[in-house]
């Protein structure tokens, strides 16, 4: 995939992502040392994530609109996991703001009954708005994974600042990476060494 080759993540892949694209555009946003972090952080870089992750056309226009409704989807999908981990219930605005986006299905299955051929069953593609087409498909992926069988592996990285999303890959994983792992052992370490002197 070109796309995905010209626009690499710049930055490490927390577990699930790879297999949960909703959950990946939930931690395309996060606090940094340095700075915000916002992989959406303008119309362009909203395009190229979506292209990147086959969602979208190379040759579809994504304007300041549809980025604006991708980040929206985006806080409300966190609303909704962040609801799960928390077991608290998540405000309305989100719940209705992914209930819009999963209500833009791209495609509606139709049966028909055609004479010497019996029942038939079509595609139809109400939906001319690619983007919105996009959006339910984030949707409904975070949608599986809350109400499928790895909901329970849904955490929250446990090191100071980061407010990544991840999948556990095992029970007692708490960092979304490495490098926060390393962050917090190392900030372990640091305080130990004061706590000596
Ligand atoms: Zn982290």
């Amino acid at each position: 995939m070109d796309a995905a080759r010209r626009h690499p993540p710049p930055r490490t892949v927390a577990p699930g992502e790879d297999s949960h694209l909703s959950l990946a555009l939930i931690n395309t946003a996060f606090p940094r040392p340095s700075g915000p972090f916002d992989e959406l952080s303008d119309a362009g870089a909203a395009r190229a994530w979506l292209v990147g992750r086959d969602l979208l056309a190379p040759e579809v226009a994504c304007g300041e609109p549809e980025s604006a409704r991708l980040c929206a989807l985006r806080e409300a999908l966190r609303a909704l996991f962040e609801a799960l981990i928390e077991e608290a219930a998540p405000g309305a605005e989100a719940l209705e703001s992914v209930n819009a986006a999963l209500a833009q299905a791209p495609g509606v299955r139709t049966v028909h009954w055609t004479d010497g051929v019996g029942l038939v069953v079509a595609e139809r593609r109400p939906g001319a708005d690619p983007v919105a087409a996009a959006l339910s498909r984030l949707a409904e992926d975070g949608v599986d994974l809350l109400s499928g069988g790895e909901a329970g592996k849904l955490a929250r990285c446990g090191a100071r600042g980061c407010v990544r999303l991840f999948l556990r890959s095992h029970a007692a994983r708490r960092w979304c990476s490495d490098r926060c792992g390393n962050r917090v052992r190392a900030a372990r370490h640091y305080a130990g060494r004061g706590g000596d002197r």
